[in-house]
């Protein structure tokens, strides 16, 4: 066992099978030292003037991550005496490791030797963090099923993997679900450095060469998601953390839509399970309104096409129609009143009986205005030949009519013919 060094990571390059520092483990990059450090102070060795107000530095040491191994460069700021710089690019070039950096204050009055503090850009180096070491847990999952990785990048917005070859679909929705378990389990990650050569662990989960920067517990990751499939799954694009549940907050509604669709389609479950599961999903939905849309939307699909029409006896009459019992979904009425809609729009000829509760029942109809009232009158008639126009209620609702009544008279007035 080499020297083991949480909290910590490395760059150099990522080919070959090992990652070697050349020399001892210095101070020299900082950032393989510690990942989680975003300023230091730093003497400048050698620098050159590129341009107007463009510069090239050369440090003691840095903490800025120079790129490679797909892994962007960091960006930030330098401040020397009075003047302040802009990193804008940074690479390394044998040994050395060159800042691209731009005038934003002073003179410019530097010299060798001087001091200087030096920030990296805190949450862009972070975040990359997070999709460097949700790549290492993704791409394990990958390689257990055959594939390899020809390319990608880890940051600084979003990850991109680019693989050998076409992965299907449930592979990678397979090693997305490993790879937020691993994250749950807030694993430890160390870096390991034997013989000059560096590898990162992930507790006992998985061991590779490396050379970027990640994080101490893959807790920090928060969340992965496959974002993007491209090229029939030779490309994938990812995201982590809140970047993820931005993602997912953004097309959560899209998400509901196609499931539900899809569950619509298939001809073989039955209109109880669909329901059911739109119990489910009612149960567990915050009731923003636009989910009470897209729940009365699939609830009139359902409605319409797999609920077989019946007799329905309403007061004295009879008519065609759909009888459904919702009782277990316990509509609010911002779910009503879209359903309500829906249902009219739905169809001329049909009337809709939609047992609310174990008291109440709405019944939408689109008729003319005529109709409407003689229908209202008729149970009211109803009521009064029951005895119960005091204990019960019609009112309107939107598009329709709601009655209440004690549970067990609401079958007098409203009922299946069976
Ligand atoms: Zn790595």
């Amino acid at each position: 066992m080499g020297e083991v060094r949480p909290n910590l990571c490395n760059q150099l390059n990522s080919s070959g099978s090992r990652v070697f520092i050349k020399g001892s483990f210095s101070e020299k990059y900082f950032y393989l030292i510690d990942d989680y450090a975003r300023e230091i102070d730093a003497t400048i060795l050698s620098f050159e003037k590129t341009g107007e107000n463009e510069y090239i530095f050369v440090f003691d040491r840095t903490i800025f991550y120079p790129g490679g191994g797909h892994q962007p460069y960091d960006t930030g700021k330098l401040t020397i005496e009075n003047n302040e710089f802009i990193v804008f690019k940074v690479e390394r070039k044998g040994d050395e490791i060159y800042h691209y950096a731009r005038v934003m204050k002073g003179d410019a009055q530097i010299d060798k030797g001087q001091r200087v503090n030096m920030r990296i850009n805190w949450e862009k180096r972070y975040h990359m963090m997070k999709l460097h070491t949700a790549e290492h847990i993704f791409m394990k999952f990958i390689r257990e099923r055959g594939y390899e990785l020809e390319g990608g990048s880890w940051g600084p917005d979003e990850g991109l993997i680019i693989f050998s070859e076409e992965l299907p679909i449930d592979i990678l929705l397979e090693a997305e679900n490993k790879t937020n378990e691993i994250i749950g389990r807030n694993l430890p990650v160390f870096r390991i450095i034997k013989n000059g050569y560096i590898t990162i662990k992930i507790a006992d989960f998985d061991e590779r060469p490396c050379g970027g920067n990640h994080v101490s517990a893959t807790g920090e990751i928060g969340f992965f998601k496959i974002t993007k499939i491209e090229r029939r799954g030779k490309t994938i694009r990812f995201n982590v953390g809140e970047k993820a549940l931005n993602y997912l907050a953004k097309h959560y509604n899209d998400f509901m839509k196609f499931g539900l669709d899809t569950l619509m389609l298939r001809q073989e479950i039955s209109p109880n399970t669909i329901i059911s599961k739109l119990v489910e999903i009612a149960t567990n939905l915050q009731k923003s309104q636009t989910e009470a849309e897209i729940l009365s939307d699939i609830l009139t699909k359902v409605i319409t096409s797999k609920v077989p029409e019946t007799g329905l006896i309403i007061g004295e009459a009879t008519y065609n129609g759909v009888f459904l019992d919702l009782s277990d979904l316990n509509l609010s009425p911002k779910y009503l009143k879209n359903l309500g809609r829906r249902l009219q729009e739905a169809s001329m000829d049909k009337i809709y009986a939609i047992k609310l509760s174990k008291e109440s029942v709405a019944i939408f109809l689109k008729r003319s205005k005529k109709f409407f009232k003689a229908f209202k009158n008729e149970l009211i008639k109803t009521l009064k030949n029951l005895s119960i126009e005091k204990e019960a209620k019609i009112s309107s609702i939107e598009g329709g009519i709601l009655i209440i009544a004690p549970k067990e008279k609401i079958e007098k007035i409203v009922k299946k013919r069976e």
